[in-house]
This record gives C-alpha cells, structure tokens and sequence, in this order.
C-alpha cells in the first residue's frame, strides 16, 4: 500500500506540490495526467526520493519517511531501501550505453542487492523474454529501436522486484509505431497485479487499463475518482477542459 500525505515541494519560492495526498491499494493501477508543470513528474520523483520533499509523508509497503523542512535527507541506507521500493521508467530510457542489454538488467540486482550473478543472469534473462526481447539480451542499446530500448528499461526496473512501477510519459518519446509494444508490456503488467503509477498523455490507453485517475493541477489534485468516471464524465471543469483537448 501507497500513502501520500500533506506532501509538499518548492523550488525556492515556486511551489510545485501544495498538499497531495494519496492512497494506491496493491495491485492498483493509477494514471496521473494534467497540464504540462502541474506536478506530475515532480511528484513521481519524490516518491523515488529523486526529489525531497519539503513536507509531508510517504508511506511505501512497510518504509515511511516522513519529510519536515528543518531536517536532512533520511540516511544514505534508509534512502536506498526507500527507493528499491519504487521502479522507474522515464521517457529518455537512460540505459547503461556501454554494457549489454543483459548486464543493463543485472546490473541493479549486482550492485544494489549483492545478488549472486547467475541467479541476476537467471532473472534478467526471464525479464527480458517477458518484454519480448530474449533474443537481444547480448546487444549493445545503441543497436535497438526506442521501443526495444524502453522496454528493457522496464525489465530493468522489474529486476529490482520494486513494490510499484512509476512510468512518467514513458511513450512520448517514441516514433508512433512504437508505442504499442511498450503499451502492451505495461497492459501486461497491469493485468499481472502490478501497481503502477502511470503519468501519460494516453488517455485511451489510461481510461482502459487504470483503476484511477487523478488529475493534477498547479501542484493539487483536483479530481480523483475511478478511470471511466473521471475520463467520461469528469465532475470539475478544469478536468473537463484538459480532456477536451484529446478528442
Ligand atoms: P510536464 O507535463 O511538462 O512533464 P509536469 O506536470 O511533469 O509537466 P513538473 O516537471 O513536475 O511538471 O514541474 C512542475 C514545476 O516545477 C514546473 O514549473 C517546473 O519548472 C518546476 N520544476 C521541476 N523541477 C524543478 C527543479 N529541479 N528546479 C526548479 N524547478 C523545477
Ligand atoms: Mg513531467
């Protein structure tokens, strides 16, 4: 289980995220869309404490850190438990140029976990034939298309067997025909009891594999409620006017 509470970030004075607050069951699958610099990315990198919060609390499974301006980072080996708790996969897919496709998914459970190499092997090579790419597991990525590349970098994050999945606009990066195969791995995911916490300009795809959807808006949630609901008949008018936009 996912908790958000009271969480709060600014640069300076620019306030990003004001008072977000969250609840994600297991297994539940939330797409997080709104305007561009209303928070989204923001608010995915402070759940993998890629950015610290101002205030406020996150709880992930049985780690919670409770963030309060005055105090420091939590240690260097509760931050690194923190984030293997959380699995991230960005638009650029920021893979390791210099080793393979194999040893970009090993790596994670090498280095962060002390895994042995051959059970990392073992699970990176299941990983890898899970997103359809058994057969590059040698490759170097400069060799594979976008959608290879993404799709590895989802096997990457998997490896570390993380509590949730954050995706933030995983597909806006791709040639269009490249988009489905990485939205079939997700699609896959979902159905599978991952919980996933999707930011996407997708709003079909949203409205069919989300449980929820949240819709941010300079830096609060504005509407939140079930996917269909929110996408079909939104209640709030500046949820209305974003999703006009999409069709
Ligand atoms: P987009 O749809 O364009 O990706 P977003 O909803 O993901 O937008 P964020 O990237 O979270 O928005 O940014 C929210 C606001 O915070 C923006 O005004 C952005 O300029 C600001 N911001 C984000 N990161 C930083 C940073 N490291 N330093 C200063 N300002 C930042
Ligand atoms: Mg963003």
């Amino acid at each position: 289980k996912i908790e958000v509470a009271a969480l709060k970030k600014q640069f300076g004075d620019h306030v990003v995220l004001r008072d977000i607050n969250l609840k994600i069951d297991p297994g539940a699958v939330v797409a997080l869309i709104g305007p561009s610099g209303s928070g989204k990315s923001t608010l995915l990198r402070c759940l993998n404490l890629l950015v610290v919060p101002n205030g406020g609390r996150i709880r992930i499974g049985s780690d919670a850190f409770d963030f309060d301006g005055a105090k420091a980072m939590p240690k260097p080996k509760a931050q690194a438990k923190f984030r293997s708790n959380t699995g991230m996969v960005f638009q650029h897919f920021n893979l390791f140029p210099h080793m393979t496709v194999l040893q970009n998914v090993m790596e994670g459970p090498v280095s962060a976990k002390n895994m042995h190499k051959g059970e990392a092997e073992a699970i990176a090579r299941r990983l890898l034939a899970k997103v359809g790419l058994a057969d590059k597991a040698d490759a170097f990525p400069n060799r594979l298309s976008g959608g290879q590349k993404q799709r590895v970098a989802i096997a990457r994050a998997l490896a570390m067997e993380p509590e949730v999945m954050l995706f933030d606009e995983a597909t806006s990066a791709l040639d269009p025909e490249l988009v489905s195969e990485v939205l079939s791995v997700m699609r896959d995911l979902a159905a599978e009891g991952m919980t996933m916490i999707i930011v996407t300009h997708e709003i079909a795809f949203a409205r069919e594999v989300a449980d929820r959807v949240v819709f941010m808006r300079d830096g609060v949630i504005v509407e939140e409620g079930p996917a269909r609901e929110v996408i079909d008949n939104p209640r709030q008018e500046a949820t209305r006017s974003f999703l006009s936009h999409f069709h």
